[in-house]
């Protein structure tokens, strides 16, 4: 017998996937994913969701972009949810927009909803 054959059992759990349910997939965890996840958490609670994101951390392009002085190039007050006003200068470097979306996913428990290093291939709906 080739030592490649694997036994049943083993050969089961490698195949085997578990597969979860739920009501909303929301495609990653930039400024419009985390936005999301939070609308869900307070306009549909009791709705299930997961955000799935590809990459290791949230932010999208403002993780994803990393060249020096990276900044928005538009305001922040508008750029910036409605649910929590910008306080700061109204262009921002990639870093702070890193930080407030990071107290907008600790202040919401959003965390718990983000699964990084997931990337969505197909959907069908
Ligand atoms: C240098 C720069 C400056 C900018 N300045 C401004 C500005 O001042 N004002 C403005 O309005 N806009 C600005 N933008 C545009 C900015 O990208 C958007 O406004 C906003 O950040 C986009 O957010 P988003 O969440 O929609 O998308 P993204 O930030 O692109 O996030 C999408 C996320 O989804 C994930 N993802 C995508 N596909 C999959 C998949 N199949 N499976 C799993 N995960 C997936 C990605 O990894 C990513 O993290 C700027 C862009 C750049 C590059």
């Amino acid at each position: 017998m080739p030592d490649t054959i694997m036994p049943d059992a083993t050969l089961r759990a490698a195949t085997e996937q578990t597969t979860e349910h739920f009501d909303v997939l929301i495609v990653g965890a930039g400024i419009s994913g985390v936005g999301a996840a939070y609308h869900l958490t307070k306009q549909c609670p009791g709705t299930s969701f997961v955000a799935l994101e590809a990459q290791d951390t949230f932010g999208g392009t403002w993780i994803t972009h990393r060249y020096p002085g990276i900044r928005s190039d538009s305001d922040l007050y508008t750029f910036g949810y409605r649910f929590k006003p910008w306080t700061s200068a109204p262009i921002a470097t990639a870093a702070e927009i890193l930080k407030y979306m990071g107290e907008v996913i600790d202040e919401n428990g959003i965390a718990r909803h983000i699964r990084y290093r997931h990337t969505i291939s197909s959907a069908a709906w």
